[in-house]
């Protein structure tokens, strides 16, 4: 399994339920490495085969570099859990720049596209593979649309939100499922890039369950959904979201 983003928040409470569950596992980060290790230590503890391997997935590259080191280490490749994402300070959407953009849409789009091709290409039955499953990240921000916080990244989002549609039609016959999960408002770190860490706290009033979720809520979703359990399931969009 590849997990992109797994040094912290979602990625890394995937990391620690895959690796219960027995997934030798990818573990992929951008920036923090240290962050990165501690995971990797964690999921080696409970027995399993692991590395880490650093790639901005919005770079082409960089994405395929770390496809071979996967070709290298496991010689296939089962799951993608496109899971790495960013956004950038809140802000009404006159305020932002193209640059911006660029940015967001390059992380939260470019790379779940990049990784979810490579991906194909190994687990296909078309091409070969065994067959497979890809999660995607996505957000109830999708449906709600961000406003004064970032409609960007609700739009990449959306965006993310069509591609699995698309490409569960797209491979259904190759043996691939391509779901994706929409958390709600979940206790992480991305908050904080938004400009306000403590963002869960006024927004848990507009959660019916009245509370933010936790990171291992949502790879309970994400690790049902890569599962045989799952084995009718693709182009599913779940919200894991305390039913907001
Ligand atoms: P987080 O705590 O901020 O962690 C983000 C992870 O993504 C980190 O591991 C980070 O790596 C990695 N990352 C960021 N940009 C990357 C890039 N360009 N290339 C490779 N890795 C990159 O975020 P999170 O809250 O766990 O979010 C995980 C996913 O869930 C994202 O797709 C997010 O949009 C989605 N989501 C989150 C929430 C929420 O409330 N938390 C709600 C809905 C959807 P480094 O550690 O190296 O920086």
């Amino acid at each position: 399994m590849l997990i992109t983003g797994a040094s912290r928040g979602i990625g890394a409470a995937t990391a620690r339920l895959a690796a219960q569950q027995g997934y030798a596992l990818c573990l992929n980060y951008h920036q923090r490495a240290d962050a990165a290790n501690a995971v990797l230590e964690q999921v080696r503890g409970l027995g399993v085969t692991a590395i880490a391997v650093q790639a901005d997935v919005a770079d082409e590259t960089q994405v395929l570099h770390m496809f071979e080191a996967i070709d290298r280490e496991f010689g296939r490749l089962d799951v993608l859990v496109n899971n790495a994402g960013m956004l950038e300070q809140q802000m009404r959407l006159e305020q932002m720049d193209a640059a911006r953009w660029t940015r967001v849409l390059g992380a939260n789009v470019i790379g779940s596209f990049l990784c979810a091709r490579e991906a194909i290409k190994r687990m296909s039955t078309r091409h070969g593979g065994r067959g497979g499953a890809i999660v995607n990240l996505s957000s109830v921000a999708a449906r709600l649309g961000a406003p004064g916080e970032y409609i960007d990244y609700a739009a990449a989002k959306g965006a993310i939100d069509s591609m699995t549609l698309g490409l569960a039609k797209e491979v259904a016959s190759e043996g691939i499922r391509v779901n994706a999960v929409r958390p709600g408002v979940i206790h992480t770190d991305i908050h904080a890039a938004g400009g306000e860490p403590d963002r869960v706290e006024r927004v848990k009033a507009s959660v019916p369950m009245g509370r933010g979720g936790q990171a291992e809520e949502i790879a309970e979703a994400i690790l049902w959904l890569a599962s045989e359990q799952a084995s009718y399931t693709s182009g599913a969009l779940l919200d894991v979201a305390g039913g907001r």
